[in-house]
């Protein structure tokens, strides 16, 4: 089988040929078909996060280090199952969407369903081998999601950036019909959120993006109001003309989108953090508590959460997310395009 690996950080990825993996224990082996391209990869390949000041958190130093087959948007075909794998053998053939955020699978929060927060992270794609690859070893037949009906190239797309946006809009707690939602940005995951926004019961939502071209995708998307934060009295027309902040959620994670969300909340509003683009931001002590505002991070979803949103999709609320197949062998164009900011929507390994 062929992969695509970094073998070292910040270098394009190259192809890497190895036999066949045989499953052994409750392992089995997908084929994989589809694999969508993520912002993660890019701070993968650059093997560190920036964390604003002039501090890098390394990956070297989370414990990922080359060679490292990236790809956690897995959607492929069971070809091999282990002996101890609890999965019939009339599965064997179809073709599954692979949940990527694995964990030890033994600790307290893995046991509470939480396994993307687990303190020893076996993510794919990350800490073990992903999907930029002919086959993927998944430790577990309950990590694949049944997505039958769902056009494949999409399906992919909800592994991460589907379910990203969705488990962040499920911590909001305010009232979808009258409170205003603001989304910084509308790249793959942004745009993803907007849509399971409405999916949701949202209909109040204003949609910022530097970009013209992604603002008029939100808008056609069906954002109630699209703005550039950049603009100098963005904030004051946001709160004229769309109306008090009930919650943000940042899907780009940079100071100056956090800086923005956070101060046009009104008191009592939420903002969370979804975006890893990196940096750092200061806050004062006292209007935090005057305001009362709440500060939170989400990090993509658990496995219950994909299956709900595979649920939301099957029923055909949500509007498909403009998605690109590329193939394979072309992933070092697909990761520079995207590191371009030129993608809208998602790009997605295909064969
Ligand atoms: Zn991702
Ligand atoms: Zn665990």
């Amino acid at each position: 089988m062929r992969a695509y690996a970094i073998t070292c950080f910040c270098e394009p990825v190259v192809p890497v040929d190895s036999a066949d993996p045989q499953p052994t224990g409750t392992e089995v082996v997908v084929e994989v078909t589809r694999c969508g391209v993520c912002h993660t990869d890019l701070h993968l390949q650059d093997g560190y996060y920036d964390l604003g000041g002039g501090k890098r958190l390394s990956l070297v130093d989370r414990g990922i280090k080359p060679p490292v087959v990236m790809g956690h948007e897995v959607l492929g075909r069971l070809v091999a199952k282990g002996p101890d794998a609890p999965i019939s053998d009339d599965q064997v053939g179809k073709t599954f969407l692979v949940y990527p955020w694995i964990g030890c699978g033994t600790c307290e929060t893995c046991l509470r369903g939480d396994e993307n927060l687990c303190a020893k992270p076996s993510s794919l794609g990350v800490f073990r081998p992903g999907g930029y690859a002919d086959k993927c070893v998944v430790p577990h037949p309950k990590y694949l999601v049944d997505v039958t009906g769902i056009e494949p190239t999409l399906a992919a797309t909800y592994a991460c950036s589907g379910l990203t946006a969705y488990s962040a809009l499920r911590k909001l707690d305010i009232n979808k019909e009258r409170d205003l939602l603001v989304l910084m940005g509308a790249g793959g995951v942004g745009l993803s959120g907007l849509q399971l926004a409405i999916a949701m019961g949202y209909r109040n939502i204003a949609v910022a993006d530097i970009d013209p071209a992604k603002r008029d995708l939100a808008q056609s998307n069906g954002a109630t109001y699209v703005f550039d934060p950049r603009e100098p009295d963005s904030a004051s027309k946001l709160l004229a003309q769309a109306g008090s902040v009930a919650a943000a959620v940042d899907f780009v994670g940079a100071k100056a989108t956090a800086d923005f969300a956070i101060a046009s909340l009104r008191k009592g509003g939420t903002y969370i953090a979804v975006g890893l683009f990196g940096g750092e931001i200061t806050l004062s002590m006292p209007p935090l508590v005057q305001r009362a505002i709440t500060l939170r991070g989400s990090y993509v979803g658990n496995l219950a959460e994909l299956k709900e949103l595979i649920a939301l999709v099957k029923l055909g609320k949500l509007k498909p997310l403009p998605v690109e197949a590329v193939a394979f062998d072309r992933v070092n164009d697909a990761l520079q395009r995207l590191r371009a900011g030129k993608v809208q929507g998602r790009l997605v390994l295909a064969r």
